[in-house]
Protein backbone atom coordinates (compact mmCIF):
# COMPACT_ATOMS: atom_id res chain seq x y z
CA UNK A 1 0.00 0.00 0.00
CA UNK A 2 1.28 3.46 -1.16
CA UNK A 3 4.74 4.63 -0.54
CA UNK A 4 4.33 6.33 2.80
CA UNK A 5 6.39 7.65 5.72
CA UNK A 6 4.50 6.78 9.09
CA UNK A 7 6.38 8.63 12.11
CA UNK A 8 5.29 7.11 15.73
CA UNK A 9 6.43 8.80 18.48
CA UNK A 10 5.86 8.77 22.48
CA UNK A 11 7.20 8.02 25.69
CA UNK A 12 9.37 5.20 26.65
CA UNK A 13 7.04 2.04 26.76
CA UNK A 14 3.71 3.41 25.05
CA UNK A 15 3.88 0.25 22.91
CA UNK A 16 5.37 1.93 19.70
CA UNK A 17 7.54 -0.80 18.67
CA UNK A 18 5.46 -3.69 19.37
CA UNK A 19 2.41 -1.13 17.01
CA UNK A 20 4.97 -0.19 14.89
CA UNK A 21 6.13 -3.94 13.98
CA UNK A 22 2.16 -5.38 13.71
CA UNK A 23 1.30 -2.05 11.41
CA UNK A 24 4.72 -2.92 9.38
CA UNK A 25 3.64 -6.40 8.94
CA UNK A 26 0.24 -5.36 7.65
CA UNK A 27 1.09 -2.79 5.59
CA UNK A 28 4.52 -4.66 4.24
CA UNK A 29 6.57 -1.89 5.39
CA UNK A 30 10.23 -1.76 7.19
CA UNK A 31 10.38 -0.75 10.71
CA UNK A 32 12.86 0.94 11.90
CA UNK A 33 13.14 1.48 15.81
CA UNK A 34 15.26 4.57 16.04
CA UNK A 35 15.74 3.77 19.80
CA UNK A 36 17.96 1.06 18.87
CA UNK A 37 19.89 3.13 17.46
CA UNK A 38 20.62 5.54 20.33
CA UNK A 39 21.54 2.14 22.58
CA UNK A 40 24.06 1.01 19.98
CA UNK A 41 25.73 4.53 20.53
CA UNK A 42 25.47 3.76 24.43
CA UNK A 43 26.42 0.61 24.57
CA UNK A 44 29.70 1.75 22.08
CA UNK A 45 30.53 3.93 24.42
CA UNK A 46 29.84 1.76 27.61
CA UNK A 47 32.36 -1.08 25.38
CA UNK A 48 34.76 1.27 24.19
CA UNK A 49 35.34 3.07 27.68
CA UNK A 50 34.95 6.35 25.95
CA UNK A 51 34.70 9.43 27.77
CA UNK A 52 31.65 10.79 26.00
CA UNK A 53 32.10 14.19 27.42
CA UNK A 54 35.10 14.85 25.62
CA UNK A 55 33.52 16.38 22.59
CA UNK A 56 36.54 14.76 20.29
CA UNK A 57 36.56 11.33 21.62
CA UNK A 58 32.87 11.18 20.91
CA UNK A 59 32.95 12.59 17.78
CA UNK A 60 36.31 10.14 16.96
CA UNK A 61 33.93 7.11 18.28
CA UNK A 62 30.74 8.43 16.47
CA UNK A 63 33.10 8.70 12.87
CA UNK A 64 34.04 5.24 13.37
CA UNK A 65 31.08 3.35 13.93
CA UNK A 66 28.87 1.25 11.91
CA UNK A 67 25.12 0.59 12.90
CA UNK A 68 22.77 -1.31 10.70
CA UNK A 69 19.47 -3.10 10.43
CA UNK A 70 19.38 -6.52 9.23
CA UNK A 71 15.89 -8.76 9.11
CA UNK A 72 16.82 -12.45 10.45
CA UNK A 73 13.68 -15.07 10.66
CA UNK A 74 11.39 -11.41 9.87
CA UNK A 75 12.75 -9.93 12.75
CA UNK A 76 14.40 -6.26 12.41
CA UNK A 77 17.88 -6.68 14.09
CA UNK A 78 20.45 -4.37 15.59
CA UNK A 79 24.12 -4.48 14.58
CA UNK A 80 26.77 -2.25 16.13
CA UNK A 81 29.84 -2.43 13.82
CA UNK A 82 29.18 -5.80 12.23
CA UNK A 83 28.22 -7.81 15.71
CA UNK A 84 24.35 -8.16 16.64
CA UNK A 85 23.58 -6.41 19.67
CA UNK A 86 19.63 -6.50 19.48
CA UNK A 87 19.82 -8.36 23.43
CA UNK A 88 22.51 -6.05 24.89
CA UNK A 89 21.02 -2.52 23.56
CA UNK A 90 18.43 -3.50 26.44
CA UNK A 91 20.17 -3.87 29.64
CA UNK A 92 19.27 -1.14 32.32
CA UNK A 93 23.07 0.92 31.71
CA UNK A 94 22.44 1.19 28.13
CA UNK A 95 19.09 2.04 28.65
CA UNK A 96 19.86 5.18 31.39
CA UNK A 97 23.22 5.98 28.93
CA UNK A 98 21.24 6.16 25.93
CA UNK A 99 19.08 8.69 27.51
CA UNK A 100 21.98 10.86 28.90
CA UNK A 101 23.79 10.68 24.91
CA UNK A 102 20.72 11.53 23.17
CA UNK A 103 21.00 15.24 25.07
CA UNK A 104 24.40 15.70 22.77
CA UNK A 105 24.12 17.43 19.48
CA UNK A 106 26.87 14.97 17.88
CA UNK A 107 25.28 11.99 18.51
CA UNK A 108 21.91 13.37 17.35
CA UNK A 109 22.93 14.90 14.22
CA UNK A 110 24.68 11.53 13.08
CA UNK A 111 21.11 9.54 14.06
CA UNK A 112 19.29 12.09 12.29
CA UNK A 113 21.46 11.35 8.96
CA UNK A 114 21.49 8.27 9.44
CA UNK A 115 17.50 8.34 10.02
CA UNK A 116 16.94 10.05 6.79
CA UNK A 117 18.80 7.92 4.63
CA UNK A 118 17.24 4.93 6.12
CA UNK A 119 13.82 6.97 5.26
CA UNK A 120 14.54 7.91 1.65
CA UNK A 121 12.43 5.55 -0.16
CA UNK A 122 9.50 5.21 1.84
CA UNK A 123 7.03 2.30 2.67
CA UNK A 124 8.78 2.86 5.83
CA UNK A 125 7.58 2.88 9.62
CA UNK A 126 9.82 4.60 12.28
CA UNK A 127 9.44 4.88 15.96
CA UNK A 128 11.03 7.62 18.15
CA UNK A 129 10.44 10.86 20.26
CA UNK A 130 11.21 13.41 16.94
CA UNK A 131 10.20 11.42 13.59
CA UNK A 132 7.08 13.68 12.99
CA UNK A 133 8.71 16.87 14.58
CA UNK A 134 12.52 16.56 13.46
CA UNK A 135 13.27 13.25 11.08
CA UNK A 136 10.34 13.57 9.03
CA UNK A 137 8.32 16.63 9.58
CA UNK A 138 6.74 15.83 6.27
CA UNK A 139 5.50 12.06 7.00
CA UNK A 140 2.59 10.80 5.71
CA UNK A 141 1.18 9.93 8.87
CA UNK A 142 2.49 10.67 12.64
CA UNK A 143 1.21 9.41 15.37
CA UNK A 144 1.76 9.84 19.55
CA UNK A 145 1.40 6.99 21.43
CA UNK A 146 0.72 7.78 25.12
CA UNK A 147 -0.23 6.07 28.11
CA UNK A 148 -0.19 6.41 32.14
CA UNK A 149 3.38 5.63 33.43
CA UNK A 150 1.59 3.10 35.96
CA UNK A 151 0.23 1.12 33.14
CA UNK A 152 3.49 1.81 30.78
CA UNK A 153 5.13 0.21 33.39
CA UNK A 154 3.29 -2.67 34.18
CA UNK A 155 3.41 -3.83 30.61
CA UNK A 156 7.08 -3.82 30.40
CA UNK A 157 7.89 -5.20 34.16
CA UNK A 158 5.43 -8.21 32.29
CA UNK A 159 7.81 -7.95 29.92
CA UNK A 160 11.11 -8.26 31.06
CA UNK A 161 9.82 -11.26 33.63
CA UNK A 162 12.95 -10.19 35.94
CA UNK A 163 11.99 -11.13 39.62
CA UNK A 164 14.68 -9.20 40.69
CA UNK A 165 13.26 -6.18 38.98
CA UNK A 166 10.14 -4.50 40.96
CA UNK A 167 7.49 -2.50 38.82
CA UNK A 168 8.30 0.60 41.00
CA UNK A 169 12.31 0.31 39.75
CA UNK A 170 10.83 0.11 35.76
CA UNK A 171 8.05 2.90 36.83
CA UNK A 172 11.15 5.36 38.55
CA UNK A 173 12.95 4.68 35.71
CA UNK A 174 10.50 5.20 32.87
CA UNK A 175 9.46 8.52 34.64
CA UNK A 176 13.28 9.52 34.77
CA UNK A 177 13.48 8.93 31.44
CA UNK A 178 10.55 10.79 30.15
CA UNK A 179 11.60 13.53 31.53
CA UNK A 180 15.11 13.60 30.28
CA UNK A 181 14.04 12.68 26.97
CA UNK A 182 11.16 15.82 27.19
CA UNK A 183 13.44 18.82 28.61
CA UNK A 184 16.19 18.42 26.53
CA UNK A 185 16.69 21.25 24.02
CA UNK A 186 17.06 19.81 20.84
CA UNK A 187 14.56 17.31 19.59
CA UNK A 188 12.52 16.75 22.81
CA UNK A 189 9.84 14.28 22.99
CA UNK A 190 6.92 16.31 22.00
CA UNK A 191 3.62 15.50 19.70
CA UNK A 192 3.87 16.86 16.45
CA UNK A 193 0.86 19.24 15.78
CA UNK A 194 -0.21 17.50 13.17
CA UNK A 195 -0.14 13.79 14.89
CA UNK A 196 -3.05 11.73 15.69
CA UNK A 197 -2.94 11.15 19.41
CA UNK A 198 -3.30 7.61 20.41
CA UNK A 199 -4.35 7.01 24.07
CA UNK A 200 -3.06 3.09 24.66
CA UNK A 201 -4.05 2.99 28.82
CA UNK A 202 -7.41 0.76 27.21
CA UNK A 203 -6.35 -0.67 24.07
CA UNK A 204 -4.65 -4.32 23.10
CA UNK A 205 -1.92 -4.02 21.13
CA UNK A 206 -4.10 -5.67 18.37
CA UNK A 207 -6.23 -2.72 19.02
CA UNK A 208 -3.45 -0.10 18.51
CA UNK A 209 -2.52 -1.61 15.22
CA UNK A 210 -5.64 -1.70 13.93
CA UNK A 211 -6.78 1.66 14.74
CA UNK A 212 -3.33 3.12 13.09
CA UNK A 213 -4.33 0.82 10.10
CA UNK A 214 -7.44 1.91 9.61
CA UNK A 215 -6.59 6.01 9.82
CA UNK A 216 -4.03 4.95 7.42
CA UNK A 217 -6.69 3.21 4.63
CA UNK A 218 -9.01 5.85 5.16
CA UNK A 219 -7.13 8.72 4.46
CA UNK A 220 -5.46 7.41 1.68
O1 LIG B 1 12.73 4.02 22.37
P1 LIG B 1 13.78 3.61 23.36
O2 LIG B 1 13.28 3.55 24.76
O3 LIG B 1 14.49 2.36 22.95
O4 LIG B 1 14.87 4.78 23.27
C1 LIG B 1 16.00 4.84 24.11
C2 LIG B 1 16.37 6.30 24.32
O5 LIG B 1 16.83 6.87 23.10
C3 LIG B 1 15.23 7.22 24.76
O6 LIG B 1 15.09 7.30 26.16
C4 LIG B 1 15.61 8.56 24.17
O7 LIG B 1 16.42 9.31 25.05
C5 LIG B 1 16.44 8.22 22.97
N1 LIG B 1 15.72 8.43 21.72
C6 LIG B 1 15.69 9.72 21.20
N2 LIG B 1 15.12 9.94 19.98
C7 LIG B 1 14.56 8.94 19.29
C8 LIG B 1 14.55 7.63 19.82
C9 LIG B 1 15.13 7.42 21.05
O8 LIG B 1 16.17 10.65 21.81
N3 LIG B 1 14.05 9.19 18.08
Amino acid sequence: MGNYIIAIDGPAASGKSTTAKGLAKLLNYTYIDTGAMFRAVALAILEENIDYQNEENLNELLNSINIEFRLIKEVQNIFLNGVNVSDKIRLPEVTKLSSIIATYPAVRSKLLELQREFGKNGRIIMDGRDIGTVIFPNADFKFFLTGSTRIRAERRWKELNDPNVSLEEIEEDLIWRDKNDSSRSIAPLQKAVDAYEVDTNDMSVEEQVNYLYRIIEDKR
